[in-house]
């Protein structure tokens, strides 16, 4: 079984090795290793080293576009979004987001220059983190969403036959459902021929109006998937761990066995309530219960040092990790 987490924010290598060596010690033998904007024009030389540096150290590597043109999941800024102002999306309250339009043809363009320097890595598996259209906020019904350019006006016209509506409907939810499923199946194809592994994560929620593929059925539309992954941060959402976490792993592990891949849960690790820190282990527990392949926290250290998503008590939190995978 592959136990892995998230690493961010520390560059130094020295430092890295170090830390990787303390976390095979806690029974850690998987990375994921952010890739963000700010990395592919700053730091690709140090996140090359990185990766070849947790091979070495027989870690399965994961590489994450995060927070990649506003269409990634992630605590990060993008560059081509302030390069490209013509690529944001527009919301049905007619303003503009930053967050890049699938639809838009040079977003394509860029995330293959990301994949260029992705596949390049000793990286295993290209993450493919949480891809999903504009939404104003995962933690509650705003109402908002994207997207509403003319490139989104116009393929949906094409294949309708009538104008976006003013409203969500059905056929608009479809629609975003389709071109994600288009642009994750051409940008797995290319991983795969560069001998990379794609896992794609997917938002747990039910709820269409939020632009993510809530109908998890259409990921069985994309090919060379090798593992399929959710991560159902539960007190995030405010719900119970054994609940959220074990409706969520059971619909997946059902997917992932029908597409014939892996299947990985990724565990709340940031942002843990003081107090509430024994969770994190019944959420592992839960999980080594069920057939799966993997399980994977977000993120190191429980969060520290992003003071964003840092957990409350994230030494405590951290140690309840390292306790449950041993156990
Ligand atoms: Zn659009």
């Amino acid at each position: 079984m592959l136990v892995g987490c998230s690493y961010f924010g520390c560059r130094y290598l020295e430092h890295f090795s170090e830390e990787l060596t303390k976390m095979k010690d806690s029974g850690f033998n998987a990375i994921l290793i952010t890739f963000s904007e700010n990395d592919y024009f700053f730091y690709k030389k140090t996140i090359y080293k990185m990766c070849e540096i947790a091979k070495k150290k027989k870690f399965t590597v994961y590489i994450d576009p995060w927070a990649v043109l506003g269409i990634f999941g992630g605590e990060e800024f993008s560059k081509w979004l302030l390069d490209y102002p013509e690529i944001w999306q527009i919301t049905n309250e007619n303003k503009r987001t930053p967050n890049a339009c699938i639809n838009h043809p040079l977003t394509k363009e860029l995330l293959l220059k990301w994949l260029a320097a992705a596949t390049a890595s000793a990286a295993d598996y290209i993450f493919w983190d949480e891809p999903h259209f504009y939404f104003k906020n995962f933690q509650e019904i705003t109402g908002v969403w994207g997207c509403r350019c003319e490139y989104c006006q116009k393929a949906f016209k094409s294949r309708f036959n009538y104008d976006l509506p003013q409203t969500i409907n059905d056929d608009f939810v479809n629609f975003r459902s389709e071109v994600i499923v288009e642009l994750l199946n051409y940008l797995c194809k290319v991983a795969s021929t560069y001998n990379k592994k794609n896992n794609i994560c997917l938002l747990p929620t039910e709820d269409t109006t939020l632009g993510g593929l809530a109908n998890w059925d259409y990921v069985k539309k994309i090919q060379n998937v090798d593992m399929l992954s959710t991560d159902p941060y539960w007190q995030r959402k405010n719900k119970d761990v054994f609940e959220y976490v074990g409706y969520y792993a059971d619909k997946l592990i059902k997917l992932a066995k029908e597409m014939n891949c892996q299947s990985e849960v990724w565990v709340q690790a940031y942002k843990i309530i003081a107090g509430r820190e024994k969770e994190v282990g019944d959420a592992v527990k839960l999980l080594k219960s069920k057939d799966i392949q993997s399980i994977m926290f977000w993120s190191y250290k429980a969060g520290y040092p992003m003071s964003e998503l840092e957990s409350d008590d994230y030494k405590k939190t951290w140690k309840c990790i390292c306790r449950s995978i041993k156990k």
